[in-house]
């Protein structure tokens, strides 16, 4: 598994203010913000500030870390207004997902009727 250079990581980059986002989040190292090619009318990427590849590359010392982005999801959530109608929460993780940048990111994706199971 490769390494990704925090300069050359595109969510690194909208992290640092260097490349534009939505950011609509950012408390106790998460950050949350709108993808860019919104899946759903709801479509947000949740992320932690440190960067990391992929859930695979998390430790045990992240756990306190990733409960907090599980809870900004579920805050965002509510903030959305999508609570009551219902939401998913995704992480690709590796080729086989199709996740295609390399910094650990949950997909909070809501406000339609979302297909099971994924394509
Ligand atoms: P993955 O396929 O790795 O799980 O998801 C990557 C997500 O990042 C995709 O949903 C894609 O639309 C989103 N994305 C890619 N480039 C950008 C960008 O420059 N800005 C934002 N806001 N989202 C991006
Ligand atoms: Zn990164």
């Amino acid at each position: 598994m490769k390494t990704v250079n925090e300069s050359e990581c595109l969510f690194c980059r909208i992290r640092d203010g260097e490349i534009p986002a939505e950011i609509i989040y950012r408390e106790d190292g998460v950050l949350a913000f709108r993808d860019i090619d919104p899946q759903a009318p709801v479509h947000v990427l949740i992320i932690p500030e440190k960067h990391i590849d992929s859930l695979s590359r998390t430790e045990n010392a992240d756990v306190d870390l990733l409960g907090r982005i599980c809870r900004a999801a579920a805050l965002l959530a509510r903030r959305e207004s999508i609570e009551q109608s219902g939401y998913r929460l995704v992480v690709n993780s590796g080729p086989d997902a199709g996740q295609a940048v390399d910094h650990l990111h949950f997909h909070l994706l809501g406000g339609r009727a979302l297909g099971w199971p994924p394509g």
